[in-house]
């Protein structure tokens, strides 16, 4: 198994849920090696500063960390460790028609909002189908916005097999039932690279204004509303229990209860459900060296893996390279 998260900000409340929660989980199965790495080169495409890159490399790996990954089981890594991928990315684009990449989700949906478009995002799905391939990794946990990109590492790993010979297996793309597309503040996708995000690890103070700020109808207070259009619900019923969620219902329905209310229940919903994960967040965040070393270690176990895939696609192509 296989995923990974990009260094492009602190993860938000949609990748923990959507992603890292639903990998850790799955780590976990006793006879399951995983692959959980930082995908930094890939954010590489949106971020420039080097120190900005830097903090966001922690900021994601004090989150796994925090949210229980195991790395001792799971090869937990940095993606510009194992720089073996960015070759076998290059091979793969050799495989894989122009067409088709421009029809990329990562492409398309931020080539409208980002100031800078390079080529760099535009081949990101084949930068994500090397961190696949090259692990072999069969059991791909993904969100709804990389279905697409898992499609393309899945066709392009056949036109690599169908050329050369079997080489790569194909990966699967593992949606959980129960994984949702958690909308930010402004009722789009949330993502780090749009500014709509509930940021989990922020202080009490700021956390609670993200939350006061997803955008609601303007129903009056006293009236009732349909929790099922509304994204604070929406959320809450994400993290809340069967009989929280009913009476969140229960009041909506009934009206003479504002969204400030709800907003306010999701806040300390929130703090409540994610109180560990805080506390550790903090301690990985002052302890920078720790990380170093847990990612090195990784980066080691990676490349063990990496190698003899990489020599194995290179004698296919009749390319040697010391
Ligand atoms: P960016 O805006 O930089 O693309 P992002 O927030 O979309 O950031 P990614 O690093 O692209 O995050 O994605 C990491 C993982 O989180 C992926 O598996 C993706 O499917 C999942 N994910 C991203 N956004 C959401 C969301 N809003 N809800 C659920 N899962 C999400
Ligand atoms: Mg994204």
């Amino acid at each position: 198994m296989l995923t990974g998260i990009q260094s492009t900000g602190t993860p938000h409340l949609g990748n923990l849920l959507g992603a890292i929660l639903p990998a850790i989980k799955m780590s976990e199965a006793p006879n399951l090696e995983s692959f959980l790495f930082i995908a930094d080169l890939h954010s590489l495409t949106q971020i420039k500063d080097s120190e900005v890159l830097r903090k966001n490399t922690y900021s994601t790996a004090a989150t796994w960390l925090a949210c229980g990954l195991n790395h001792q089981k799971t090869i937990f890594y940095k993606q510009s460790d194992v720089p073996q991928v960015t070759e076998l990315a290059w091979y793969l684009s050799c495989f894989f028609p122009y067409q088709r990449l421009t029809l990329a989700h990562s492409f398309k949906d931020k080539s409208d909002r980002l100031q800078n478009i390079n080529t760099g995002l535009f081949t990101y799905p084949m930068l994500m189908a090397a961190d696949i391939l090259l692990y072999d990794a069969t059991q791909i946990p993904v969100g709804k916005d990389q279905m697409q990109h898992l499609e393309m590492t899945r066709d392009v790993a056949t036109r690599f097999n169908n050329k050369l010979g079997d080489t790569f297996a194909i990966p699967d793309a593992i949606v959980h039932k129960e994984t949702m597309l958690v909308m930010g503040t402004d009722g789009k996708k949330m993502s780090k690279s749009s500014n709509n995000m509930i940021d989990i690890f922020l202080p009490d103070n700021a956390l609670r204004k993200q939350i006061m700020k997803i955008q609601t109808d303007s129903t009056p207070v006293e009236e009732p509303k349909t929790p099922d259009n509304c994204n604070v619900f929406k959320i809450y019923s994400y993290l809340a229990s069967d009989s929280e969620v009913k009476t969140m219902r229960k009041n909506y329905l009934n009206g003479g209860y504002g969204y400030g209310q709800a907003k306010q229940e999701l806040f300390e919903l929130i703090c409540r459900s994610f109180e560990k994960e805080r506390e550790q967040y903090s301690y990985y965040m002052n302890n920078f060296a720790q990380i170093d070393s847990i990612l090195k270690g990784g980066a080691e176990k990676a490349k063990a893996v990496a190698d003899p895939m990489l020599c194995k696609v290179r004698g296919k192509l009749a390319l040697k390279i010391n």
